[in-house]
């Protein structure tokens, strides 16, 4: 399935919903993934990078989350974790932008994140009129989270990547497994901030009358939330198997989570494979390591 110009790919399908929710979950763990079957090819062909892009703010918290997100360099990690990582064709563009709108979707080369998408989250995470430092990077972490979701779509489009099943579901996975197989110890449990976001708009829908969005081309908020955490404790049942535990997914579930891990790691290695970096290759970046050995 390749994205298709005009085609919209967002993050989230309900974020707007009134968000009025208070209360916060640490969840954190670490630890390497079990597939290791990536074999590095190098691909010749035409060089691109994923790009970075703060966008003007006006409003004043729109401002002040333009300032932090900089000041913490959230776009520039990413990007250079992802820059370490695999080869493009041509350059891809990670946007914060005020849109006058939560939503954040890739299109044509571009990802675009509103900075009212990371208002939302800290509606969701923070339950006081001021974050603390913790709750601010969850934040940002669940934002760095559904950052490589979109970073996923681009992939399947610049990459031409096939995709069975609901290609959000794919790129869900996609992030859990670059943030497990590659991230630095204090990101990896970004999936699970991610999750705690979708896990609370699931029990904010709950309460509102009318259908399901059954129709959406993104599975529910909380069949979401409990994918991330299986593919989180898959990834690692050691590490994460408390707060896998904490935040409620059924052991009938958690049973088959390390096959389910094992089976999306390999077939986004296989599909990236061609394009993935050698790990000498250092030309774009400084940063965390790829997520490959
Ligand atoms: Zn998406």
């Amino acid at each position: 399935m390749q994205v298709r110009p005009g085609t919209r790919w967002r993050v989230l399908a309900s974020l707007s919903v009134p968000l009025a929710l208070t209360g916060a979950l640490a969840l954190m763990g670490r630890g390497p993934a079990q597939p290791a079957r990536i074999a590095v090819v190098a691909a010749p062909g035409p060089r691109g990078v994923f790009r970075v892009r703060y966008g003007p703010a006006s409003g004043g918290e729109m401002r002040a989350w333009r300032k932090r997100l900089r000041t913490d360099r959230v776009l520039e990690r990413a990007a250079e974790r992802l820059n370490a990582f695999v080869r493009l064709p041509a350059d891809v563009v990670l946007a914060f932008d005020e849109c006058g709108e939560d939503d954040a979707y890739y299109e044509r080369g571009r990802v675009t994140f509103c900075y009212e998408e990371v208002a939302d989250y800290a509606d969701l995470l923070g339950p006081g009129a001021t974050l603390t430092e913790v709750e601010t990077r969850r934040v940002e972490g669940a934002a760095s989270f559904f950052l490589y979701h979109e970073a996923g779509h681009a992939l399947v489009d610049v990459l031409d990547l096939p995709v069975t099943g609901k290609e959000e579901d794919a790129v869900d996975q996609f992030a859990v497994y670059f943030l497990a197989e590659g991230g630095p110890p204090e990101t990896r449990g970004d999936a699970l901030r991610a999750a705690d976001v979708l896990g609370r708009l699931a029990r904010a829908e709950a309460g509102r009358k009318g259908p399901l969005p059954v129709w959406d081309v993104h599975s529910l908020d909380a069949q979401r939330e409990a994918n991330l955490l299986c593919w989180v404790y898959g990834a690692d049942p050691r590490g994460f198997r408390q707060a896998v535990h904490r935040a409620g997914l059924p052991d009938e579930r958690r049973s088959s989570c390390e096959d389910e891990y094992a089976l999306l790691a390999g077939s986004w290695e296989a599909l990236l494979s061609p394009y993935l970096k050698a790990p000498a290759d250092t030309s774009a970046t400084q940063d965390a390591g790829p997520p490959h050995r």
